[in-house]
């Protein structure tokens, strides 16, 4: 039977939003009654206006939480009843697939066919994954002398305040809330103030599944205003926050001024693709180093953004690139053909075009791109954009750009083109293709990355730890090492005889 098409334009003409906060099992507007509006990127209309929670809604979500964790309505189930609940969870999220996916796209502006094929079934995978792990976890015991038993276990830390960005509003969120609360914690989310809405509604959906109120709240707004206050909190146990490396050191500095609560931060990054001549498949290196910068509109933390090539190579590597980027139009993000969509918002779209300007200023040589489209939409697009001869140097060689812009660089001498793929103060990703197994073992070793494909780029599974080094952040998200932000290590040591 042929599967029946949805009309995404009438889904969302019809779609009701709600930006209210959701703490302790309810609706709330902000305190202050205050609200800030949430705009599509698709058109720059108005969806709906969020509740603009301040530190004192934080205040409120926080006691919610504690209460519910000192009551130990959720940390006191049993990890296998916990595990039913998050199983539940991941399936209304499956359930609610449609709808979770035009939220994200209308939102964010990314392509319905990734919202839906990727972004809801990623967050749902890695909260039913996190469900499923929580009851086989094992404690220890030490070999100490016999005189003593000494039991090394793990609890959760308490209360977890877990803050986002935009670019993956659902999955970034799942990569925080799955473990925590799979380990037992309270948790209080604060999505970015650019794309709230798909996370508010998982709150709804997880009250349904049957995780208690109080145990997962949702706080839309500002960073300045609530992100602060819940870092700054004394009663929040824990911070785990993905973003920009900029508002990764207030993160810190945050957790010092307080209570000195544990703080994981993922980061930007300004990933380096290095393709040799000995590469084995060009058609896939290129084919990969293509997907992966423009997949997201360039919106990735882990976006390969610095591409060197073996000056061998360049120029037909150049041409098979260049035959690609049509595919990578920006088109209606509610047509299930586009597969770029839209910028943000108005000012990540100032930001990308100035640093393309910046890029022709200090003499890259603009090769396709590097202009606004569709502007008689409304909305935030730009074309795929592709700049040669970039040296290490120049300003879109050095900065996350966070937009549809790729950097080449040619290189004559690997170990050259290594060092600077290192001399940035990013360690998120990178990649090496080339047939030689010595080569790519040690191009691996030497890169300084969190991760490092071998011909490859964007390999990904829920049961591989993701995150960087250097600016690009501390801790993993993704896997089992995830535990080990959201728990804490007890030691219990009984006297024998
Ligand atoms: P951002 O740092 O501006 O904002 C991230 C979150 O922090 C938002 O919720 C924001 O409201 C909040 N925030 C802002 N100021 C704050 C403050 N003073 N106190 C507390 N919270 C504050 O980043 P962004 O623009 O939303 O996201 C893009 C960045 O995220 C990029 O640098 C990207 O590389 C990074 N990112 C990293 C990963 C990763 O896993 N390493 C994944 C996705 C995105």
């Amino acid at each position: 039977m042929q599967k029946q098409k949805i009309d995404w334009h009438a889904q969302a003409a019809a779609m009701q939003f709600d930006g209210r906060a959701f703490i302790n099992g309810r609706r709330v507007a902000a305190q202050s009654g205050a609200t800030f509006e949430c705009l599509s990127p698709l058109d720059g209309r108005k969806l709906t206006d969020a509740a603009r929670c301040d530190a004192a809604d934080i205040d409120a979500a926080v006691a919610a939480a504690r209460a519910a964790f000192e009551e130990r309505r959720w940390a006191g189930m049993a990890p296998a009843a916990r595990k039913q609940v998050l199983i539940k969870f991941a399936d209304l999220i499956m359930q609610n697939r449609d709808q979770l996916a035009l939220l994200e796209t209308l939102d964010m502006g990314k392509p319905i066919r990734y919202s839906r094929s990727v972004d809801v079934p990623s967050a749902s995978r890695c909260i039913r994954w996190y469900g499923e792990a929580v009851d086989k976890l094992y404690d220890q015991i030490a070999p100490t002398a016999d005189t003593a038993l000494a039991l090394i276990t793990r609890e959760p830390v308490g209360v977890v305040g877990a803050i986002v960005p935009w670019n993956y509003p659902m999955i970034m969120a799942a990569w925080k809330i799955a473990p925590a609360l799979a380990a037992g914690n309270s948790v209080v989310l604060k999505p970015s103030e650019k794309s709230p809405l798909s996370a508010l509604r998982l709150a709804e959906i997880a009250l349904e599944a049957g995780i208690p109120a109080g145990v997962f709240n949702v706080v839309p707004g500002y960073g300045h205003e609530a992100g602060s206050a819940l870092a700054l909190h004394m009663d929040v146990d824990c911070i785990g926050f993905t973003g920009s490396t900029k508002v990764g050191k207030l993160i810190l500095q945050y957790a010092g001024q307080s209570n000195l609560k544990r703080a994981w931060t993922e980061l930007g990054g300004k990933s380096a693709n290095i393709v040799c001549a000995d590469c084995p498949d060009l058609d896939a290196a290129v084919a990969a180093s293509i997907g992966a910068i423009y997949f997201n509109q360039g919106e990735s933390c882990n976006a390969p953004s610095r591409l060197f090539v073996e000056e061998s190579i360049k120029a037909e590597f150049m041409a098979k690139a260049l035959v690609m980027l049509p595919d990578f139009q920006p088109g209606d993000p509610l047509d299930e053909a586009t597969v770029m969509g839209a910028i943000v918002d108005s000012t990540q779209l100032k930001t990308v075009l100035g640093y393309i300007a910046s890029g022709q200023a200090e003499g890259a040589k603009l090769l396709s791109g590097g202009v606004q489209q569709r502007t008689e939409s409304g909305g935030y697009y730009v074309a795929p954009t592709l700049f040669d001869e970039v040296n290490s140097s120049m300003q879109i060689a050095r900065e996350e750009i966070f937009g549809p812009v790729l950097s080449v660089i040619g290189f004559t001498d690997l170990d050259d083109a290594v060092r600077q793929a290192n001399a940035t103060t990013y360690g998120l990703q990178a990649a090496v293709w080339t047939s030689d197994l010595n080569k790519a073992i040690q191009t691996a070793r030497a890169l300084r990355a969190g991760s490092v494909h071998v011909n490859s780029y964007d390999e990904d599974d829920i049961t591989v730890p993701f995150g960087g080094v250097k600016q690009s952040g501390n801790g993993r998200d993704k896997s089992l090492h995830a535990f080990e932000k959201y728990t804490e290590l007890k030691t219990t040591w009984i006297r024998i005889g």
